[in-house]
């Protein structure tokens, strides 16, 4: 999956915008399809350290797109396979060290595809080695989690680890009420969450601080309404997103805020109907992809989350997403409950 940025621009490019937009569904399932045959650019080779994170991004595009199969299946399960190295953690590409964050991508497409057994068959006890590589990166003093054995600990590495883990049903080879302790302490006075305690509020880190609470079942230990407040002030005059005070838009935000208002219950406090415009406004009509904003080039990154966004704001033709996870609602489902 190439990560490659553009051919196509957001909106109709010269700053124009279409005076009636609507989803595009056939471009944006055409652009994803054409990603992988960019081979020849250098670009593709420039973005390797990001490739399994690439597949789940358009995968799930793609299955919110009511596309799943759009894909070739057997393909992406032998690379993901590939990724595979031997302490029990994913890549990003063939022969690069482990890290959480590839780790969490490779179990989120392996789950997606319902590839699980296969995968087992490959790698005997292939699940248990994942759950180990992650349990291993936690720190069990402060609850936090190491994305990989150089260890930078981060927010995002614990809300990884814990995703991943739950998608695996090993949740339990982790001290989850330190993960809550450690999301506590990262907590502002506006609410919101910083990367570490005292660290500045930041959607992105908000996103994850309550992903890890939700995993946890312990929604409550966040301030719901001065957190909501903080979130809903993210939006701005011309619908978009930021992901701070004084920041500029973006289509990624409008995941990470919206899943985070979605999973404490206020979703309505945002306006949706000019978000939903934004988003549309950052679609490349004619050749599918979506970018950051108008006029900025397209790529798979913003595509994910631009569609992840609209779905979770009911856009009709796109299937449901699951806030917590990221994923079509109905494999969560699967997972969760078989
Ligand atoms: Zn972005």
């Amino acid at each position: 999956m190439s990560l490659v940025a553009g051919p196509g621009r957001g909106g109709l490019g010269d700053g124009q915008f279409s005076q009636n937009p609507k989803l595009c569904v056939d471009k944006h399932v055409a652009y994803i399809q054409s990603l992988d045959q960019r081979r020849d650019e250098l670009d593709y080779w420039l973005t390797e350290h990001l490739r399994v994170s690439g597949i789940y991004w358009g995968l799930t595009a793609l299955h919110l797109l009511g596309h799943p199969d759009a894909l070739p299946r057997d393909d992406l399960l032998k690379y993901i396979i590939s990724c595979f190295c031997d302490d029990g953690g994913f890549g990003a590409a063939p022969g690069h060290d482990s890290h959480m964050l590839y780790t969490l991508s490779a179990v989120q497409v392996l789950v997606t595809l319902d590839a699980l057994e296969e995968f087992e068959q490959q790698i005997p006890r292939g699940k248990d080695k994942i759950g180990r590589f992650i349990a291993d990166l936690q720190n069990r003093e402060s609850g936090t989690f190491a994305g990989d054995r150089w260890g930078e600990e981060d927010t995002r590495f614990m809300f990884a680890g814990l995703l991943a883990l739950s998608l695996l049903h090993l949740k339990h080879l982790v001290d989850i009420d330190k993960c809550v302790q450690y999301v506590k302490s990262c907590q502002n006075f506006d609410g919101a969450y910083g990367v570490s305690p005292g660290a500045e509020s930041h959607s992105a880190r908000v996103y994850t601080c309550v992903g890890t609470l939700a995993l946890a079942g312990r929604l409550d230990a966040a301030d719901t309404d001065a957190l909501a407040g903080w979130l809903s002030e993210r939006q701005l005059p011309n619908g978009g997103l930021n992901g701070r005070p004084e920041k500029l838009e973006d289509v990624c935000y409008s995941w990470w805020v919206l899943s985070s208002m979605a999973m404490i219950g206020r979703l309505h406090w945002i306006d949706k109907d000019r978000l939903t415009s934004f988003i549309f406004q950052c679609q490349d009509p004619e050749n599918g992809g979506i970018a950051d904003r108008p006029g900025d080039m397209v790529d798979v990154f913003h595509t994910h989350f631009g569609l992840a966004g609209l779905s979770l704001l009911g856009q009709p033709g796109l299937a449901e997403v699951d806030p917590t996870y990221c994923m079509p609602k109905q494999v969560v489902e699967r997972v969760l409950n078989g």
